[in-house]
């Protein structure tokens, strides 16, 4: 007989897949993980599985993804983490280059379990107690250290630079009005010109560009043209090459149109960190609002995106209420309102790996590995610029080297293109080297560029040099 009515119901708690997050549950199937990552990563042997597309399906074509009877949880994790590591594009490898892909650093990592084990939650104080205090103090030091001389600075946590363009571009719709049109140039990154479509507004004005950075003349003259409210986007750190727009200048043209600046700093915005770089985003201070991302340079596990704001009058246009999540009542009696600090409701607390990292490694530790990811890109430059096979296309802005086969560069333009596309690919084949691509325009069209993104604070310029061989090598052969 039963002695309550509750006796039917399965005893999950008691199966331990269904263990709850705690040191003690969390700490034994970490150390089973690790162990089979391990395993993963001596299987894969490279920066990435060869074999492509073809090759990492099958590795999980046996794998059923919603099985109706589990295998436990070492099982699960172990079979898994192994083939997640095998199959992995893997940025601790120096040869994994392709993107602003960074390997996060150990302490970041292990920081971002413990988020994951405490799960507290951003929208409401009474989820996350310390964890909002701990944002509260991250987003006030980073806002000073992007304003030093403004009086109210703010700064909100996001996703990533696409979020927080997504939110600039908002915050200055709702400031100039709905007939706001964003001015860019074709350096932006793509979702500028995507958030202006979500937002509603006209197809982005584009601005020409020379050697990747906006064209101060074709800006004044789009302003002076403009008969609308604006808002001009730069780039500190273009995704294709690093280039960094003229700041002060693109500042000096915009508040002489009355135009919002927002710059895009989600790659070069770590520069402030160093103490022999950050003049080179000297200007950063005149926007408006600014994006930051530190799943770049800045090396923590994804996500961890920042959008800083002049005034707190602007990030305080996205305040909003839920009565459950913020009464009035509350929040007249004390408990902090979260909810209006992003567009989000449900958010990681991202702020708690970036703090342990500053914790660890202060500020000028990260600056440290921000300058030596831009001499790694210095060296290589050079490298690139004395080989004999390659051609470079212009000493580094921050840590992306951009290089061509010369055999491309015997090709007609399309050929040779096609010639750039295939080496890259061929290495990613064979599992040799991630290499990236971008398109830049030339004063007759456009070429093709391998790209090299350095975000390994470890590697040397040594550990490049053999890769450079191999791409001429392939050039070579696919010629
Ligand atoms: C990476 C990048 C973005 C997008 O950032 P996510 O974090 O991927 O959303 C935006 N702008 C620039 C310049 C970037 O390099």
């Amino acid at each position: 007989m039963r002695a309550n009515g509750l006796d039917w119901v399965p005893r999950v708690r008691e199966t331990p897949a269904a263990a709850l997050a705690g040191s003690e549950t969390v700490g034994e199937l970490v150390t089973v993980a690790l162990a089979a990552l391990a395993e993963g990563v001596r299987d894969r042997g490279g920066p990435i599985p060869a074999g492509g597309p073809t090759a990492a399906d099958a590795a999980i074509a046996d794998l059923p993804a919603l099985p109706v009877e589990g295998i436990g949880a070492e099982a699960a994790i172990a079979e898994l983490s192994a083939i997640l590591a095998a199959g992995s594009a893997d940025p601790v490898d120096p040869w994994c280059a392709a993107h602003l892909h960074c390997p996060p650093l150990a302490v970041a990592a292990a920081a971002d379990l413990v988020a994951s084990v405490l799960n507290p939650s951003m929208d409401s104080w009474d989820q996350a107690p310390a964890a909002s205090a701990i944002e509260r103090a991250l987003a006030d030091d980073l806002a000073r250290l992007a304003y030093p001389s403004a009086d109210r600075p703010d700064a909100l946590i996001t996703s990533g630079g696409t979020e927080s363009n997504l939110t600039a571009l908002l915050l200055a719709r709702e400031t100039l009005g709905a007939d706001t049109v964003v001015v860019s140039g074709d350096n932006a990154h793509h979702s500028v010109a995507r958030a202006a479509w979500l937002l509603g507004l006209p197809k982005p004005v584009p601005v020409a560009t020379t050697d990747d950075r906006i064209d101060l003349g074709a800006l004044a003259a789009t302003l002076a043209e403009l008969r609308r409210p604006a808002v001009v986007v730069a780039t500190a750190g273009t995704t294709n090459s690093g280039a960094i727009d003229p700041l002060t200048e693109i500042a000096d043209l915009t508040r002489a149109a009355g135009a919002w600046l927002h710059v895009d700093a989600a790659y070069g915005g770590a520069l402030l960190f160093s103490r022999h770089r950050a003049l080179a985003v000297k200007g950063l201070d005149r926007a408006d609002s600014i994006a930051l991302d530190l799943h770049k340079l800045g090396w923590q596990p994804i996500a961890a995106g920042i959008l800083v704001c002049r005034d707190r009058s602007l990030t305080a246009l996205l305040d909003t209420n839920a009565d459950y999540l913020n009464a009035v009542d509350d929040t007249e009696a004390g408990l902090p309102d979260l909810l209006g600090r992003s567009l989000r409701t449900s958010r990681r607390p991202d702020a708690f790996k970036i703090v342990v990292t500053t914790r660890a490694l202060g500020t000028s530790g990260l600056g440290l590995l921000v300058d030596r990811c831009c001499e790694n890109a210095a060296a290589v430059a050079r490298a690139v610029a004395d080989h004999p096979a390659l051609r470079l296309w212009a000493a580094p802005s921050l840590s992306t080297v951009l290089l061509r086969p010369t055999a491309a560069d015997d090709l007609p333009p399309e050929e040779g293109d096609e010639l750039v596309a295939a080496v890259r690919r061929a290495l990613l084949d064979d599992g040799a080297a991630v290499l990236g691509r971008a398109t830049l325009r030339t004063p007759t069209g456009t070429a093709l560029w391998l790209k090299l993104t350095l975000l390994h604070p470890h590697a040397t310029p040594a550990d490049y040099l053999p890769l450079l061989d191999l791409v001429a090598e392939k050039a070579d052969r696919c010629r």
